[in-house]
């Protein structure tokens, strides 16, 4: 489902991916920690080709990603992205914040995208929050009209970019409790986030990234129990 082979990004002389190579099967689910200014973000930003890449190579459920992003568009309804802010259209209700994609890219009619909304709305337990703008909902319900966003592209992978990480505490449990049932129905993850708890729980993997390469990457019970790098160690300690 995912094929990314030696990648690499700099800017200008800064190099911030330094050959990072990742491969996934279908409804495999990967975690991807490492400590601020690893390239995370980077490398997920140039897996759906938000960001074009310096070199190597990207295959995404069958589409090769040209070096140039320019056969993005083959992408847009295979890969969903969320963000830690959420990016929601603020003059625009949860229900069309849902619907504009599928009307824009899947040229679907007013009808059938309000109703592929409102029951992606119904998915992520919104359904009574379709009229309302983002600025009347909390954090956490913001975050889930995002992810319901994406799931209206039918993707066959879900990019996460810290989605918990600018909620309130008391969110944090609402969010992740939807990325589990993602996660049940089989769709293929790859989520960068500090919640060791929910890695341990849902992760077929744990990547490691640390200045731009990954240094280790197991399966979530060797990876907290039994970490193989110092380097590692130091950053579950920090983060304990
Ligand atoms: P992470 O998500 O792991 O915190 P990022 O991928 O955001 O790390 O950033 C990795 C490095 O790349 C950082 O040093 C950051 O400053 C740099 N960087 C990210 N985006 C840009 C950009 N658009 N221009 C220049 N440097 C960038
Ligand atoms: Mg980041």
């Amino acid at each position: 489902m995912i094929q990314a082979d030696n990648l690499t990004k700099s800017y200008g002389p800064h190099a911030v991916l330094k050959g990072v190579s990742l491969s996934m099967k279908a409804s495999e689910r990967v975690v991807l920690c490492g400590p601020s200014g690893s390239g995370k973000s980077t490398f997920i930003r140039c897996l759906n080709g938000l960001e074009t890449r310096s070199g190597g190579d990207i295959r995404i459920a069958g589409h090769a990603l040209a070096r140039d992003c320019s056969n993005v568009l083959d992408l847009a309804g295979e890969v969903g992205m969320v963000f830690q802010q959420f990016n929601l259209f603020p003059h625009k209700t949860a229900l069309e914040n849902l619907m504009l994609a599928p009307r824009r890219v899947h040229r679907l009619g007013r009808r059938e995208a309000a109703e592929l909304a409102m029951a992606m709305l119904e998915r992520m337990r919104l359904a009574d929050k379709a009229a309302s703008y983002p600025g009347q909902l909390s954090g956490g319900q913001q975050q889930r009209v995002a992810i319901a966003r994406a799931l209206c592209m039918s993707p066959k992978v879900m990019l996460f970019d810290e989605p918990t990480s600018a909620l309130d505490p008391e969110m944090v449990k609402e969010v992740l409790d939807v990325m589990i049932d993602l996660s049940r129905e089989g769709l293929t993850m790859v989520i960068v986030t500090h919640e060791m708890g929910f890695a341990r729980n849902v992760a077929d993997r744990v990547v490691f990234l640390d200045g731009g390469r990954i240094v280790e990457s197991a399966g979530p019970q060797a990876f907290f129990e039994n970490p193989q790098h110092a380097r590692t160690r130091d950053f579950l300690r920090q983060i304990a």
